[in-house]
């Protein structure tokens, strides 16, 4: 997993508990699972039922928190996130949970996603004299709430979620309850699980093993929880809409011991690789190894389909921390070569497969094939466990521009001359789709296949009539 040095970066993750006296060190674990969906920042905000207490900070979770800052916020509940810095930008101001103090109530804010509409209702919030905190399009869903006339709250969440066009898994916290949303399409995962008498929730399945609790089901699309002291009520915003579940989760962003939607990621990315071998049977390689981590399990799949036997030909170096990396051409160029090493033994004269899960601007290929054949292979069949992905994300995977992605102006055979393979082959959206074995009848399994075909399941830039604005 490169990504980032090569330009496809994770989302962000959130977590909520409600009902255990050890709130805060319980999402401090939750967070240490989700810390792969982000490491540019992470928070907590606790309630006590009286006030709402925060600890937030840039960098990572170990960064953050300490045994002190964690004694300090006290409570029953706490909604907390990892984040990566995606449209909302960078700084402390941006560091979710977002919390908003208030007389008529205070109210914080942990959201994974990105609103396709956030310009729109920042532009209309801002004319009706909302005054903003942070570049964060997360703040927009708190001034909408704010600003409805609904009452009671939960119908003011209500408006304000019906108005986000775009991907949203959403956790709010106030002292008297926690609200659990999902946007209509499901893009981004959020799952709930109970731990003894405390309800959880997390983006990945992954934070309720850390801290033992037991999975119960995925929020579903459209869907709004209400978790107080008096249980769980199930409620919903708006109508559910194509269910559209972000494949890259399987394919890349996703910790390999999640399940979503009760798939396990590992076994999705084993059958991702078996696909492929059965895509590319013509190629005759001596060993198949996998860029790690994400693609060693699409590898082994590879390898067992194939026959092929499976060799950790390149090593990841685990201790090398992102403020290494940086833009110029040469630090990124050093920066592979610190992330990653070959295993002269394994490749030196061998027809080598290299299994990876996608290609973004190439440059990242270009120089793992290079480092392969400068470690002694004799060929190198480059194996991508997803289609050529041709469309940026705007559901906040941070490919933004067609000129980012190499597949958007470049056939299949420009890109293996550019990344200097032998051969190059992309897995079949048809073999993807299948490899997930997702449990829907849905078009293409219910994902959302936007970055291969181009074909969104939401506007990209709607013209969103509010309510609100025939009110001004
Ligand atoms: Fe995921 Fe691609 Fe859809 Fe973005 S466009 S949500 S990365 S499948």
């Amino acid at each position: 997993m490169l990504a980032e040095i090569r330009g496809l970066n994770e989302e962000c993750g959130v977590f909520g508990i409600w009902g255990n006296q050890d709130a805060a060190h319980l999402s401090y674990y939750g967070l240490h699972a989700l810390q792969h969906r982000g490491q540019e920042g992470a928070g907590i905000v606790t309630t006590d039922g009286n006030q709402l207490n925060a600890v937030r900070g840039e960098g990572l979770v170990n960064d953050v928190f300490n045994e002190d800052k964690l004694r300090k916020v006290v409570g029953h509940a706490a909604i907390a996130h990892a984040q990566y810095a995606t449209a909302s930008g960078r700084g402390l101001e941006n560091v979710q949970p977002l919390l908003f103090r208030s007389s008529t109530g205070s109210l914080a804010i942990a959201h994974n996603g990105n609103l396709v509409n956030a310009a729109h209702l920042k532009q209309f919030l801002e004319r009706s004299g909302s005054l903003f905190n942070s570049t964060s399009d997360t703040e927009v869903v708190v001034h909408l709430i704010k600003k409805s006339k609904q009452s009671p709250f939960r119908s003011k969440v209500k408006e304000a979620l019906s108005l986000l066009k775009g991907a949203f898994s959403i956790i709010l916290l106030t002292n008297d309850q926690m609200i659990v949303a999902r946007d209509r399409n499901g893009l981004r995962p959020l799952s709930l699980g109970k731990l003894g008498d405390a309800y959880v929730v997390a983006s990945e399945t992954c934070a309720f093993d850390l801290i033992g609790a037991e999975y119960v089901r995925e929020i579903e699309p459209g869907e709004l929880l209400i978790i107080s002291n008096n249980g769980i009520e199930i409620d919903s915003y708006v109508e559910k809409g194509k269910r559209t579940m972000c494949a890259m989760e399987y394919v890349y962003l996703a910790r390999p011991d999640s399940n979503i939607d009760e798939v396990n990621i590992h076994m999705a990315r084993k059958r991702m690789g078996k696909e492929l071998a059965k895509e590319c049977a013509h190629i005759e390689a001596d060993v198949v190894t996998g860029v790690p981590d994400s693609s060693i399990s699409a590898a082994i799949g590879f390898s067992e389909a194939s026959g092929i036997p499976y060799e950790l030909g390149l090593i990841k170096n685990r201790y090398v921390g992102r403020t290494f990396i940086q833009p110029t051409q040469e630090l990124r160029e050093r920066g592979v070569k610190m992330k990653l090493s070959p295993v002269v033994q394994v490749l030196k004269g061998k027809r080598v497969v290299m299994v990876d899960d996608s290609i973004v601007r190439g440059t990242t290929s270009k120089r793992i094939v290079r480092m392969l054949k400068e470690a002694g292979a004799a060929e190198v069949h480059v194996v991508i466990s997803s289609p050529p992905m041709t469309d940026p994300c705007y559901y906040g995977i941070d490919t933004s521009t067609h000129e980012e992605l190499i597949a958007s102006s470049h056939s299949v055979e420009e890109i293996r001359q550019a990344i200097e393979a032998d051969t190059l082959t992309f897995l079949s959206l048809e073999g993807m789709v299948r490899a997930t074995n997702r449990p829907f009848e849905d078009e293409n399994g219910g994902l959302c296949v936007a970055c291969f075909t181009g074909k969104y399941p939401t506007e990209i830039f709607p013209d969103t009539v509010l309510p609100h604005e025939k009110d001004c």
